[in-house]
């Protein structure tokens, strides 16, 4: 099967009048369906629950985006049986029939891109810029994986001996539970989801408790593309409830999890023990937290640095795994780093997120707001308070980009995850202190640095210990198929999404050896 190369999806530039009026069209679309029930899909069959997840606008809080029925453990049990009988012929597809599937949701959803958008601005408080990425993203996984499913579809040659053949190739694993986070509502849940179906393992999706409306809506486009009933069953539900005991289930073959740090601890254990009945070791994908710094040493591009650190540490409100939260700049350059961020941090317009021109919407909900407030009240015992450090929740969760100073590398706001619009600057004497206080968290996502002294690059090369490192750039921005992305330490297992070898994770290896 012939298909084009792959290439990402490229961001949508709104400074041309069409664009604009075609994202404002898809505001439009997602206003209209504002508020409508959504039920589980579970074997393909449409289930109301009286109980609800309600989703609401974090620009402003009165505004519900959807009610989504709610699962319980019966549910998720009736799910996991549809799975489980899905598998046994789905596991035997043709893996080009399931990239075909890939391919057609991906090209419906470029068809919808904007109003897909449209519902994270909604959903999820995105600004523009910030949703309309999420989206590219998200097409992004389907392309890049489904090419990736047709070049291990054969698996890969091995050695055999005269009179003899080997084969070595890849089959699925089983029933996953996909648990995707809130921040890239869009991309991280599509992206999990499609990896397990294209290699042919039936799917139980549970996406985060704030954004399950966009989840529905991309089970919709599968269920275009032709994906069959059975093969993804749609579960959103309580973490705890649904989560344990999907976790715990001796059905359950792998778990695909992305978010917090506790959750994956949580997830990682209780998937370790062997229920009765279990008979294999389940496969656990963790994607966790991250603590993420950006060096700036003396010999460097301070402009670059500000705006990268900026750009960094405020898009999408700081809550990106990816996010800057820690600067460490050499003391010859501290000050007129620092200086320059708090000039153009100061400019950054925080807002309602459909406005075009906002740079920084909301956080998402209560207690992500009260998390953060409580970081700031942290951080002024902590540092100086350079700039923003308010919050107003009157009608969203609005927190001002906020810039602390002289923080020490031990200091909580400089090793615990904020998850918002918060960053903590810190003095280094020289560029091994600079690496040594970069790897002194226990966490190893993302990381950059901004030099011009090739020795010092080559140095954080080997010495940076993080999964996804950036030089004279941004530490966010992670394109599929060009920067794989995934973290060290409590970061996670370290599977690189969107990269060559993530679908493995998905699959185990099989040797057949013929005598003739
Ligand atoms: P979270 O851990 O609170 O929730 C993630 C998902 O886990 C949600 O669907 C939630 O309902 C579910 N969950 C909660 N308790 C559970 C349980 N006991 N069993 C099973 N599932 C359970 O995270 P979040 O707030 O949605 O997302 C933000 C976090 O995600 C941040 O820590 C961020 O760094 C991380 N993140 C990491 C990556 C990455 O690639 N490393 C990407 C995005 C986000």
């Amino acid at each position: 099967m012939m298909v084009q190369p792959y290439k990402h999806e490229p961001f949508t530039d709104f400074a041309v009048e069409a664009n604009k009026k075609a994202f404002e069209e898809g505001l439009k679309t997602v206003q209209a369906y504002l508020g409508q029930d959504y039920p589980l899909v579970i074997g393909g069959e449409r289930i109301m629950t009286e109980d609800k997840i309600v989703s609401i606008n974090p620009a402003n809080q009165t505004e519900i985006i959807g009610r989504v029925a709610k699962a319980n453990k019966d549910l998720a049990e009736k799910a996991m049986q549809a799975a489980d009988a899905a598998f046994t012929w789905w596991s035997k597809t043709k893996p080009e029939m399931r990239a075909n599937i890939l391919f057609r949701a991906a090209a419906i959803v470029r068809r919808r891109k904007h109003e897909f958008s449209a519902l994270l601005v909604k959903e999820a408080g995105k600004p523009w810029k910030e949703a309309d990425a999420d989206t590219a993203e998200a097409i992004d996984f389907m392309e890049y994986y489904a090419r990736q499913m047709l070049k291990l579809k054969d698996g890969i040659p091995v050695e055999s001996r005269p009179g003899e053949t080997n084969r070595f190739f890849y089959i699925p694993l089983g029933v996953g539970v996909v648990i995707s986070p809130w921040n890239f509502p869009f991309a991280i849940m599509a992206g999990t989801t499609v990896a397990a179906l294209v290699t042919g393992n039936t799917v139980l999706l549970k996406p985060a408790s704030a954004t399950p409306v966009v989840a529905y809506k991309f089970v919709e486009v599968l269920e275009e593309a032709g994906l069959p009933a059975g093969v993804l069953n749609y579960i959103p539900g309580s973490g705890a409830e649904v989560g344990d005991y999907l976790v715990d289930h001796p059905r359950t073959r792998f778990i695909s999890f992305t978010g917090s740090r506790d959750v994956g601890i949580r997830i990682y254990e209780r998937a370790a023990k062997v229920h009765p009945g279990q008979i294999w070791l389940k496969r656990v994908i963790a994607e966790m937290g991250g603590k993420d710094t950006i060096v700036v040493d003396k010999e460097a591009d301070l402009e670059l640095a500000a705006q990268s650190i900026v750009a960094s540490a405020f898009g999408f409100s700081g809550q990106k795994c990816s996010a800057c939260s820690r600067v460490v700049a050499l003391e010859e350059v501290y000050d007129q780093v620092l200086n320059r961020v708090v000039e153009l941090t100061k400019q950054l317009k925080v807002g309602n997120p459909e406005e075009q021109s906002t740079f920084m919407g909301p956080v998402i909900d209560q207690s992500a707001y009260n998390k953060i407030m409580e970081y700031i009240e942290i951080g002024k015992q902590e540092g100086k308070l350079m700039t923003g450090g308010e919050g107003d929740d009157s009608k969203g969760f609005f927190i001002q980009p906020t810039v602390f100073a002289d923080v020490d590398p031990k200091a909580r706001i400089m090793q615990e995850e904020i998850f918002g619009p918060v960053v903590a600057f810190t003095k280094a004497k020289d560029f091994d202190h600079a690496l040594e206080i970069a790897n002194n968290t226990e966490y190893g996502l993302t990381g950059a640095v901004i030099s011009n002294n090739r020795f010092n690059l080559e140095k954080a090369r080997e010495e940076f210990h993080v999964g996804n490192l950036y030089f004279n750039r941004g530490c966010t921005g992670a394109i599929v198929g060009y920067h794989p992305f995934g973290g060290f330490n409590m970061s996670g297992t370290d599977s690189k999404a969107g990269g060559p070898d993530y679908l493995l994770l998905h699959m185990q290896a099989k040797t057949v050896s013929e005598m003739f």
